[in-house]
């Protein structure tokens, strides 16, 4: 199999676990006989120190030639006097909205190696294994107006949440054919007992429940989510929610894990090429230290093998040597625990390729 690969590795730490990701891609391209082919793009500060902008035109054109797209983080404290529209984080949902990056998937998955780096008992977090898709492109972080004014001398402000129809059916169907690849259940999170657009949301995943009947779906109000993330995690398998509740959750849900270093993720658009990073940031605090966690960067390469490839066989070999590697022993600093090997990033990295 031949594709090519836009990496955008970004800033800080970005740079350092990319390339654990892309060595890992070409440890695989040889192991199973594919030809990925890598192209380089800037995103963020390290654009703006190049380009001027957080986002320039030849990294977008560069993307949509691609089958996927590998980005590491952006941001870091050099960027942050800059004026808005020059800050890193805009280069981020440029791009998502540029490629139409309309679905955001963050697997949460127990590592019985890791149950110590979690603050959650083992009994609650073993065998956890969950996808939350989060919607990313609309709701009340693009709705407008979004504006502060004054009436009778009162400062009043006001959000809006906005969705159309269709951008919450096209969602909900992916979390039903993802369903339908797993363990055939559907967790539809929503406020239906108090907001309108809950009430359309929870319309439409009963609409397209109707074609999946071999999928079960529950509803579930999204402060009661909360809770059984935490009590219950078992009990989920694809859970979908619209953009706030997504962003909230999906952060809590990383908590089961138990490192942000080890948590990919994927975004997903109607025609590709799909994105694929790993949810921690910059790190600058770490930054060129040789200590960052790539795994998580590693993990969401796999997830590029099977989501955007096909390559299941493939992704299942990077998911099988990252558990070997950590079974071995070999940890990060995030992850390091007594008795332990403590190995630096790249140290990781070989042992990774090593294993595939
Ligand atoms: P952003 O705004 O870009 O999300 P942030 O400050 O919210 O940045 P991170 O950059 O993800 O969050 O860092 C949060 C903490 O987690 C930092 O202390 C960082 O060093 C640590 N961290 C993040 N990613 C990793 C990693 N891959 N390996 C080790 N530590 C990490
Ligand atoms: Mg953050």
């Amino acid at each position: 199999m031949k594709k090519r690969i836009a990496v955008l590795p970004g800033d800080g730490i970005g740079k350092e676990v990319t390339r654990g990701a892309v060595d890992v891609l070409k440890a695989i391209g040889e192991r199973f006989g594919h030809q990925f082919y890598f192209s380089y793009g800037k995103i963020g500060g390290s654009a703006v120190d190049s380009f001027g902008t957080p986002l320039p035109d030849e990294t977008v054109e560069l993307c949509r030639e691609s089958d996927a797209v590998l980005l590491g983080a952006v941001g870091g404290p050099k960027y942050d006097q800059l004026p808005v529209h020059l800050r890193p984080e805009r280069g981020l949902l440029k791009i998502r909205k540029e490629l139409g990056l309309y679905a955001n998937l963050r697997p949460t998955l127990y590592y019985s190696s890791l149950a110590e780096s979690s603050p959650l008992r083992k009994e609650i977090i073993e065998d956890v294994d969950m996808v939350m898709v989060r919607e990313l492109t609309g709701g009340l972080y693009f709705g407008k107006p979004s504006e502060r004014s004054t009436q009778n001398g009162q400062d009043v402000v006001v959000d809006t949440l906005f969705y159309q129809r269709e951008e919450m059916t096209r969602v909900i169907k992916l979390a039903f054919d993802l369903a339908r690849q797993r363990k055939g259940k559907v967790t539809s999170v929503d406020k239906a007992n108090v907001l309108e657009s809950s009430r359309m949301w929870r319309e439409v995943a009963e609409e397209v429940s109707k074609a999946y009947p071999d999928v079960t779906l529950e509803h579930v109000l999204v402060d009661n989510a909360a809770m059984q993330l935490i009590k219950n995690p078992r009990k989920f398998d694809v859970v979908v929610t619209e953009n706030m509740f997504g962003d909230i959750l999906s952060d809590e849900a990383s908590v089961l894990t138990g490192s942000l270093g080890m948590l990919p993720s994927a975004s997903l658009s109607e025609k590709g090429p799909y994105l694929y990073e790993p949810i921690h940031g910059s790190a600058p605090d770490i930054e060129g230290q040789n200590v960052a966690n790539p795994l998580a960067s590693i993990l969401s390469a796999a997830m590029m093998l099977r989501l955007s490839f096909g390559l299941e066989e493939e992704a299942k070999a990077v998911e099988n040597a990252v558990n070997e590697v950590l079974n071995a022993g070999y940890r990060t600093k995030d992850i390091s625990s007594f008795g332990k090997k403590q190995v630096s990033t790249t140290e990781m990295i070989e042992e990774v390729k090593a294993t595939i």
